[in-house]
């Protein structure tokens, strides 16, 4: 294949380019003026990506934030949507393939699995995909490994490779083999999310989601496309967690998907941290100690709450609840960590009101959690916890 003789470097010129238009498309104000913008921030996104050229994009994402308001958003929209969904030609008409995640939050006392599914139990779960949560019109391929987020695509052009791959199997009625040795280690935590990566493909203006193909209200019919998927494909899932409780969350286009794991998994560390206690130490949650204090950088950046036992001043456990874009001390985040942590029927719950630092272990990394005293301290399992774990320093 002829090779251009050389491509010039990524300039600040394209860059400035894309946030130039996605400040247009922020702030434009009737539809018709949406659409110009929006065809021209495409065209100019999609160049980059299929000159495989993330450095424009990611420079113009980060000038983006200094640009006003909704910027940011419109060009991260275009960005995310060109990266998770392509249109092909067939004779059928155009087909559009879209990239989505089934996630699922999941706690364990040992190393939780990421690993290939096996066949059987693939497709066990492509047909509970197929037949509660996407429409009758859609055509869908499966990665056949389970994956850690970190395991999954780390840029744009790695995720578009793997759409495409998917693509591929759909075209061919098969699934995706993923090689294990491809596949980064996982890291080693109590609780994490694990990843069903596939591709779905619809004639274009199909539906391609259940919840679009029913007269329901949207809001209701994603609901019980959720509670059917939790019974029917959980069921299907279930043999690859034996031994680790886990709860699915609704299964969409790859970004949001992985975006509202990312809100659900803050509420669920919460309840499986004192699960988690009470399996390795036989400790009641009635005697455990929650300190909830705000770690401060650059404003408020993250809650962490550190776990010890009756009035300890040890951290024997602890959980991060890191905040989100619009999220601030003003908002009620605490309210929603305090009442989490009394439906898990935490016996003392404090609440810091110093402003704490973001300290992590010099060593291993890990961040340090507040005990009552407002001090951040590394968090340790008694010693005669019930764990595999190995306690290094
Ligand atoms: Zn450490």
């Amino acid at each position: 294949m002829a090779r251009a003789p050389f491509r010039r470097k990524s300039g600040a010129r394209e860059a400035n380019q894309l946030v130039r238009l996605a400040e247009g498309l922020a702030s434009s104000k009737s539809r018709a003026e949406d659409v110009y913008w929006e065809r021209e921030l495409e065209a100019a996104v999609m160049l980059q990506l299929e000159n495989n050229d993330e450095d424009a994009i990611n420079r113009a994402l980060d000038k983006a934030h200094d640009a006003p308001d909704a910027t940011f958003d419109a060009l991260a929209d275009m960005v995310e949507s060109l990266t998770e969904s392509i249109m092909l030609d067939s004779e059928k008409g155009q087909q559009r393939v879209t990239l989505f995640c089934a996630p699922i939050l999941v706690w364990g006392r040992n190393q939780i699995p990421a690993k290939k599914i096996p066949k059987q139990q693939l497709q066990d779960i492509a047909v509970q995909l197929s037949a509660h949560v996407f429409s009758s019109k859609a055509k869908i391929a499966l990665a056949d490994f389970m994956f850690a987020p970190d395991q999954l695509p780390h840029s744009y052009s790695q995720s578009r490779e793997l759409l495409q791959n998917l693509g591929a199997a759909i075209r061919e009625r098969t699934h995706l083999t993923i090689d294990p040795k491809t596949v980064e280690d996982a890291p080693d935590v109590v609780c994490d999310m694990r990843m069903i990566v596939g591709a779905f493909q619809v004639t274009e203006g199909e539906p391609f989601y259940a919840w679009q193909e029913t007269t329901t209200p949207v809001e209701e019919a994603r609901q019980n496309t959720l509670g059917i998927w939790r019974s029917q494909g959980g069921n299907a899932i279930k043999p690859l967690l034996v031994g680790f409780p886990h709860e699915l969350t609704l299964p969409r286009s790859f970004f949001s998907a992985c975006r509202d794991a990312d809100m659900a998994s803050r509420a669920y560390s919460i309840g499986a941290s004192v699960q988690y206690l009470e399996a390795v130490t036989h400790v009641t949650p009635d005697k455990l100690t929650a300190v909830i204090g705000g770690c401060w950088g650059n404003g408020l950046e993250e809650y962490r709450i550190g776990f010890a036992i009756g009035e300890d001043d040890d951290v024997v456990h602890g959980c991060v609840w890191p905040l989100v874009s619009d999220e601030g001390d003003d908002t009620p985040v605490v309210e929603e960590i305090e009442a989490l942590l009394r439906a898990a029927n935490v016996g003392t719950i404090i609440l810091l009101e110093e402003q704490l630092p973001l300290e992590f272990c010099d060593d291993c990394g890990a961040p340090h959690f507040p005990n009552r005293e407002g001090e951040m301290l590394h968090a340790h399992l008694p010693e005669d916890a019930e764990t595999g774990a190995v306690h290094l320093h």
